[in-house]
């Protein structure tokens, strides 16, 4: 492996530095960003406007920290899950879902993850280490569906808000005009509600913004998130009740159903009174069960009585369809410490 930083997942203006210490002209930046994002080549000698000086120069000091899946595993119903190496050796996954309307890739951000969620087979096994921008946008770059995608989720491995600098990293690359210039609308992070880190996203970035719920009671939230005792979910509404969610940018709630657990009528009552006054929509989300976990499954009827009864309070919900469930790819099935 080597010691050089990556060239993809720069932003224009760590370009314009890098430019700057070299002595470079400064429209050199904008030239390797076009190569990088646009052209999407996969080498420094492709980038041919360039000097021979700067091809030198940028090969001295990075490789191109693009590489290809290891692994594909596609599901009865279109999904594939691509497996990656990371540059620490360790593998991560991505999760391409096709459908009539839209092509969706559901990326990682973390291998493992530190927030330890009691159903979720991410947290059960551990941290591992964070990813570099490049890192998370490879996961879009090199598959080959990579130019059909229209949606981008941030909800497959590890929590985005625990390595903020690296993920507005790659927003920056993915909604800029220098970059993929993508719309924020079609870009959501999701988090469970580190609230510091979640202020300094909606401050600086407007792309759409998905929180884990999973119950409305902070006593029971705290059995199976314990992040609840940091940050309790009626401080993150609190929290979220400061902006105005009322434009064109998406505040969603997830919302898992554990058969017996969160799934009666004082959570559809609590939900209701904890909601009331944010503009915002509830996602339900069926639990899939995995070796490492307790929980199991709500009724698809109790989902559909739940949906209703939200709908009916005002509160805009929808049911989730699940995906490639038969390959480990559905809703908290990602784990990857048996696959380095
Ligand atoms: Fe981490 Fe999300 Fe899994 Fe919780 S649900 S352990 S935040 S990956």
């Amino acid at each position: 492996m080597s010691n050089h930083q990556s060239l993809f997942g720069n932003t224009l203006s760590d370009l314009q530095t890098f430019c700057k210490t070299h002595g470079l002209p400064s429209f050199n930046a904008r030239q390797i960003c076009e190569w990088l994002y646009k052209k999407q080549v996969s080498s420094v000698d492709e980038m041919t406007n360039l000097s021979l000086k700067t091809r030198e120069l940028l090969k001295e000091h990075y490789d191109m920290g693009i590489s290809e899946p290891v692994n594909v595993q596609i599901s009865s119903d279109g999904t594939k899950k691509y497996l990656f190496k990371t540059q620490k050796n360790g593998a991560i996954e991505a999760v391409y879902m096709p459908s009539s309307e839209r092509h969706t890739l559901c990326i990682s951000c973390q291998m493992g993850c530190k927030m330890g969620c009691e159903f979720c087979a991410t947290g059960k096994q551990g941290f591992q280490h964070n990813l570099t921008a490049g890192e998370i946008l490879n996961q879009l770059r090199s598959i080959p569906e990579s130019t059909l995608m229209t949606n981008i989720v941030y909800m497959g491995m590890g929590e985005p808000f625990d390595n903020l600098d690296e993920v507005l990293k790659s927003l920056e690359i993915l909604t800029s005009d220098w970059g993929y210039a993508w719309s924020p609308r079609r870009i959501n992070v999701s988090t469970i509600g580190l609230i510091p880190e979640m202020e300094r996203f909606i401050n600086e970035s407007e792309c759409h913004l998905a929180i884990s719920l999973h119950s409305p009671f902070d006593y029971e939230r705290q059995k199976f998130m314990p992040i609840q005792n940091k940050y309790p979910i009626s401080s993150v509404i609190k929290a979220l009740k400061k902006y105005d969610w009322s434009g064109q940018r998406r505040l969603s709630f997830e919302y898992i159903m554990f058969d017996g657990i969160n799934d009666k009528h004082a959570h559809l009552d609590e939900l209701t009174k904890l909601l009331k006054g944010l503009f915002c929509r509830v996602n339900l989300i069926k639990y899939h069960s995995h070796p490492k976990s307790d929980f199991q499954p709500s009724s698809e009827e109790r989902m559909i009585e739940f949906r209703d009864y939200l709908n009916e309070h005002g509160i805009i919900c929808t049911i989730r369809q699940s995906r490639g469930e038969d390959i480990m790819a559905a809703c908290g099935l990602l784990s990857t410490m048996e696959k380095k």
